[in-house]
């Protein structure tokens, strides 16, 4: 889950669905629609307009802990045998 801090989808929550990490960007459930026209068949009478999700900047979002549910910053520790994992900055759990 991640939260978005910037842009106009500011304040909202959502689960990351794709990550695009070469481009910094990630497609976030919910976040982000954008107007797409599709072509409709003739027949229909809906206006042919879809709404799709697009993707948004990493930088533009805030990783919500699943522990204490607060936006949070990525931290690293490493453990008893070495491994190095990451961490909310907030609470100090582990994040997988
Ligand atoms: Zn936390």
């Amino acid at each position: 889950m991640v939260l978005v801090i910037t842009g106009k989808d500011k304040g909202k929550k959502g689960k990351v669905r794709v990550t695009h990490p070469k481009d910094r960007m990630i497609l976030v459930e919910g976040v982000n629609f954008i107007k797409k026209h599709s072509r409709a068949k003739k027949q229909a009478r809906q206006a042919g307009i879809i709404d799709l999700e697009a993707p948004v900047r990493v930088a533009n979002v805030m990783l919500l802990c699943a522990k204490c549910n607060q936006p949070t910053r990525i931290g690293f520790t490493s453990l008893d045998d070495g491994k190095k994992v990451r961490i909310c900055r907030t609470c100090q759990e582990v994040i997988d």
